[in-house]
Order: C-alpha cells, then structure tokens, then sequence
C-alpha cells in the first residue's frame, strides 16, 4: 500500500443512512485518512461526526491481530489459524452429535456485510438449524413485525429523497434523527421544514431533534413530550379526533373513505376499539394536553402528504408490535401511504441492520423474507442449497442467550456483543459463562468475548469489499483498501473456511461478487442487482430483475399481503411491565447519543468522539433533583431490580419530571445493567425503553479516571 494510491468509494460503518465516504490509504497499512465523496447518492459529500471520525478506529492499538485460544488455566494464548479452525470445527461437530443442531446459536451482525450475513446464516441452517439472528431483535423486530404483516414488507415505505421533494408532514415518534440519523436529519428532513413542511414530535426527551426543528417563530414544529410507554394512548387519541370530525365534517376529508374502502381491511375494528375510548383520561396517563394532541391530529390529517418516522422509542416496548400497528393505522385510515411523501417509515438504526434481515439472518425468515414454514419459498431455496433447511423457526438472539447453559450449548458470534447490547446484561454474562463453547470473530476485545473459547481477529469496514443495505432499501457497496494486519482475516474468508472443513461444498467463494451472486439468486427483491449495476449510485430494493430500477416508494397499487389490503388493527394501552412503585419511583428510559455507537466497541475507542462525551450520564429534571438533593454534576447511584450503575447527574428539563434518562454505551455504566427484559410476545424485542428505578446518594466519591463502576 502507497500514499499514490487511489482513495475508495465506500460507505460510512455507522448508522443506516448509509453515506457515501472516500477513504485514502496511507504509505503505511493503517495508515487511512478520510476523504469526502462530494457527489455520493444519499449524502452528497455531507458528513456527520461519526463519519468522519470513522477511519479513527482501523488501525487502533486494541485491535485483535492473532487467534486467541483459552488454555488449560482459562486464559488466552495465541494460537494459529489451523489450531483455531480445527477446535471449532470439532466442537461444531461434538455440539451437534451430542445436543442436536439446536443446541448451537448463530449471531449474525447488522455491522458487516450482505454476503457476509448471507454466508452465517447458510452456515447456520446447513449445519441444521434456524437459530440465527441479528440486532434487529433489539431495536426493529417489531417494527418489521408489523410491517410485514399488515403491509407486506418489513422496511421504510418510502425513501429519503421523496420524502425531502414530497412530503409536508413528518410525524416523528420515538425516533431521534437529530442524533441518530444526522444526515437523514439535516439533509432530507429539515430541509423540507425549512421549505415549509410541519413537523410533529413525539418523545418522552427534549433532544437534539427537537433544537434542531425550532426554527424562526413558526408553529410548524410540535412537540409533545410524552410519558414512556403511552404512545398508544396518543396515537388513540389522534385516531379518534380524526374519526369523530370525520363523522361530524365528512367533506373535510380528513379521513380518506376511498382508500379505506379500496384498499384496507379491518377498520370497523379500529372504529370497535376507540367507540368507548376516554380521550381525557387518556391524555392525562399520557402527561400531554389534550388540545395539543388534537392540535397535532388536525395538522396530520390535514396535510397533503403526511409520513410517519417510527423509532426505538416505539419499537422497544412489551407492546412493540401494537405501538407500530396503531401508526399503521393512522396511515392507512388518512390514505398516506403508496405515493412519494407519505408512509411509515422506519429509521434503522446501524448501517447494514436492513441488508443483515434481508439476507435471512432471522430465526423465521430466509433470504428475502421468505418464511422458513412456507415449504414452497424454503423448496425454492433448498433448490439452490443443495441441503435441507429446518422447517420450523429457531429461537431469537434473546431467546438463545436465555438458553445459554441449557438448552444451548454452543455460541458462534460474529461482531456482535450481546453482553452490553440485550437487556439486564449481568445475567446475560452470567449466562454465556455457563457455555460449553463460544466463538466470537471481532476487531477488537469485547465483553462478549471475554466469555469466548475462541476469538478470531476480523478486519474492519475499511478493509474489505462487499454490499450493505440502508434505511431507505438503497444497496450500496463498500470497497475496502487491503488488510491492515497481515494475520487478520475478512469475516467472509472465516465462515468460507470454516464452511468447507463442516461441509465440504457450498461455501467454496473466492471473492464477495460471487456470494452476492448466489445471494440474488435466493432473494426476490435483490434478483435484478449485480456489482455492475449497484455502480456507485445503488439500487432501492425491490429488484426483480436486471434493468429495474428500483422502487423509491412501495405498495402504489396494492399492499404485499395475502390480501393485496393493507391491514387496520385496532389496538388498546398496554402499560409497561415494570411502572413506578415505592421501592423504584421513577421511570428508566434510555437512548444513544448522536457521538456514540451501540455497545461502543467503535466510538468509545474513536478520540473525536470520545472526547466529546467520555463517560455514561443521567438526566434528572429539577423537580427529582430538588427532592433528591441532588446537585447538577454529582454523581449518583442508579438502580433498577436488575443491577446498578454510577454515575453524573444531568439536571435538566430536557427529561420530565419523574423520568430519569441514560445510555447503553459506556461499559462500567451501562443502562442494559438495569433494563427488563420482558419480550413483546410476537416480535421477541425486550422492553428497553421504560423500568422502574430508583436513585441513590450520597455515595462514595467516584473516580474518573478509574471509570465509575
Ligand atoms: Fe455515518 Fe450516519 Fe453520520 Fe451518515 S449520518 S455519516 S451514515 S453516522
């Protein structure tokens, strides 16, 4: 590698945006720089902190350069890469041989790539299982639930670029573009704010999204700052002011009796649901005036085009499935849906959490959400495999840490770390300790891997070559400039060698081309693509066949259910599984900040954005902090049933009062120490966004440098 090398077009590794980066290698391996890509097709060369801070963290000094293998005395030597597959490979197959298939579990990671992803779960189901999954589980689960079911696809309807041209309304519930998607943010959304579109806020957090919508003196901008867990109630709220002026001012149009009759299924059962519904005392479990939510209800069913952004905030709930239906709902009665500036579109949150459930990482679904229980689409499948594919569903990525020690006995982990990431995290340790076998394939040491048998060095982002899929469907590629460290492996080379020694075919690909190509060929609305035509511009999903363009918004004609009818559900309050008592009175919810990622494996590594914010905090309103006595800056004590951490107060109103807010980035102080992990019961997701806690102080003096926990 020379400084006279070209720089490469790739994508940025952190959230689903997916924009477009350069990245100039150096004269030494390691030695990338970052480079805009002024004319990328999402971003146009514009770049938010984590983007341009990305290339911090290839050549890291923590990078994992060599095998590890745990010895007698259960610490980790270095170990050739024959000695590692070798040890895999027999404990793959004792697993097997012993327990059954079923015994073992497959995390697939939304941070690497399509064919990568594509490779774990053939790997997964070759070996004779459906137990593979991917984060997915922890942040959209419902959310593609209820997608899929009610309008045929578990994705953003629409796209970015519609969305800035066409729409005049954003709805944005429990979503933080502002932080999370500051491209998506900035570029596509407040542009059209500040063209004259509306936008309605709905979030329990005072947030960077919020600041970044309150321009001039407009009252283009709402936002009701809601209790956590009472979206329903709110969405009800609106469903029935649009239902009852509707039945009052039928001329008004507020509700769109011809799409509804047309082509939905299931409204007299929305009418059923809200007929006895109190709107009154609804807004007062909600902590939002009633006439500010009826305010926000006329702005959306008055506008031309109204799109709704759905988040974390609605999809990390027991009642996940139901908060996304009842936006479904709110859609489908107004007739937004199925044109350019409308929808329910989902933000995804890391930059290939998408492609990773397109590829069939899923526990129920094969490439192109084709359920594993539909013999016709698993025969199509079979037909290209060569092997047969286990016909019932496998458990999630909860489930099977769960069953760790039990009825699963083997782990095989591909950049994931589920040990900060899933919900009430001290036991999930506890849990994968009592594992017989793990093997985890990661850049760098993580608390997951900490439990592992094996670790397999990995390359970065930066490195390798292959597609990724982001929010709004768009596949892209990356393009990698070479190894930085001569003994790491691509995770596609990993899987390829450990799928020949198991199996001896059907893994034997040489370059990631190759795997896309047997991808497309098992996946429907990835059959048009080929490297060739995903160019630099890529190409929105659904693909059928080469020449499609793509499309930048779904369901024009009809929905892609059974029916061909998007699907109206009513849908009542469920509150959250833990609320406030006297032993823990406040309500727990937690969400990212923009200049971190995740479980922080990356960012917290990164120096840019690290300085920025080094350390976990909790935001307490003034109210609490008054009666707590506790001082802005103070460190305290949070705690949940579960565990607890220490760390700074934040007295700010940005949280309201009773409602204490934190992140699940930092690992000495990590919020998943705290939260439940009750399941929505259909879409499996844990309920992170709301549990009772309680706070403590006057605790001993904490010392930063030596981390807080
Ligand atoms: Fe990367 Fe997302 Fe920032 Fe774009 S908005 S630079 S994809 S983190």
């Amino acid at each position: 590698m020379s400084s006279d090398q070209e720089p490469v077009k790739t994508i940025c590794p952190y959230c689903g945006v997916g924009c477009g980066i350069q990245v100039q290698p150096g004269d030494e391996p390691g030695d990338v720089q970052f480079m805009p890509w002024g004319d990328a097709p999402v971003n146009e060369g514009r770049i938010c902190i984590k983007g341009g801070a990305a290339t911090e963290v290839v050549d890291h000094e923590d990078r994992l350069t060599d095998p590890l293998l745990r010895d007698d005395n259960g610490e980790f030597r270095e170990a050739t890469w024959e000695e590692a597959y070798e040890y895999i490979v027999d404990e793959l197959e004792r697993i097997r041989e012993d327990y059954g298939p079923d015994a073992m579990g497959f995390f697939a990671s939304s941070k690497v790539m399509n064919e990568e992803n594509y490779l774990l779960q053939k790997l997964a189901r070759r070996y004779g299982t459906n137990n593979v999954d991917n984060c997915t589980r922890m942040c959209h689960a419902s959310t593609v639930w209820a997608l899929r079911t009610s309008l045929g696809a578990g994705a953003m309807t629409n796209s970015m670029r519609d969305l800035r041209e066409e729409c005049d309304l954003f709805w944005i519930q429990g979503a933080n573009p502002g932080e999370q998607h500051p491209i998506a943010n900035s570029q596509y959304f407040r542009q059209a704010v500040l063209e004259g579109a509306t936008v309605i806020q709905v979030d329990p957090h005072a947030n960077k999204t919020t600041r970044s919508f309150q321009i001039d003196d407009t009252d283009r901008h709402q936002h009701l700052q809601l209790n956590p867990g009472t979206d329903i109630p709110l969405l009800n709220i609106v469903l029935k002011t649009i239902l009852e002026h509707h039945a009052d001012h039928p001329d008004d149009g507020w509700i769109d009796e011809e799409f509804i009759a047309e082509r939905t299924e299931g409204f007299d059962h929305l009418k059923a649901t809200l007929a006895d519904f109190d709107k009154e005392a609804a807004a007062e479990e909600c902590g939002v005036p009633l006439e500010a939510i009826e305010l926000a209800a006329e702005k959306y069913a008055t506008a031309d085009n109204a799109a709704i952004f759905t988040g974390m905030g609605m999809s990390q709930h027991a009642c996940g499935v139901d908060n996304v239906q009842n936006e479904i709902n709110l859609a489908l009665i107004t007739g937004n849906l199925g044109r350019a500036g409308t929808g329910v579109n989902p933000l995804r949150g890391q930059n290939n959490v998408q492609g990773t459930c397109d590829v069939g990482a899923m526990p129920n679904v094969l490439p192109g959400y084709q359920l594993v229980d539909d013999d016709e689409a698993r025969e199509s499948v079979e037909d290209v495999w060569g092997f047969e594919i286990p016909d019932e569903p496998g458990l999630t990525n909860v489930e099977i840490s769960y069953e760790a020690g039990d009825s699963v006995k083997g782990l095989y982990v591909m950049g994931e770390n589920p040990v900060m990431s899933e919900p009430d995290a001290n036991s999930v340790a506890d849990r994968l300790g009592d594992l017989e076998f793990m093997v985890v394939q990661d850049i760098f040491m993580t608390e997951t891997a900490e439990f592992a048998d094996v670790i397999l060095p990995a390359t970065t982002w930066a490195e390798r070559g292959g597609t990724v899929t982001n929010t709004d469907r768009r596949v892209q590629r990356m393009r990698g400039v070479g190894k930085v460290h001569e003994n790491t492996k691509h995770d596609r080379e990993i899987l390829t060698e450990v799928g020949m020694r198991l199996f001896d075919e059907g893994f034997d690909f040489d370059d990631p081309e190759e795997i896309f190509e047997e991808l497309r060929q098992v996946c429907p609305s990835y059959h048009g693509m080929t490297y060739d035509l995903l160019g630099e511009e890529g190409l929105h999903w659904p693909c059928y066949e080469p020449g499609d363009e793509g499309d930048p918004f779904l369901y024009e004609d009809e929905f892609e259910t059974e029916s061909g009818l998007g699907h109206i559900e009513g849908v009542e309050h469920t509150p959250p599984a833990e609320t406030p008592d006297d032993e823990y009175p406040l309500i727990l919810t937690t969400a990212r900040l923009e200049e971190h990622y995740n479980t922080g494996t990356m960012s917290t590594r990164s120096p840019t954005l690290n300085r920025q914010t080094p350390e976990n905090f909790v935001d307490v309103h003034p109210e609490d902090a008054e009666r707590y006595g506790i001082e802005d800056g103070e460190y305290v004590r949070l705690r949940s049933r579960r565990g607890e951490i220490t760390l700074e107060a934040h007295v700010t109103e940005a949280t309201k009062e009773g409602v204490v807010w934190t992140t699940p980035h930092f690992a000495a102080a990590s919020a998943n120490k705290l939260t439940n992990h009750v399941l929505d019961e259909r879409a499996k997701i844990p309920e992170y966004k709301a549990a009772a806690a309680e706070i403590d102080v006057d605790i001993e003096p904490v010392d930063r440098a030596a981390g807080d926990d």
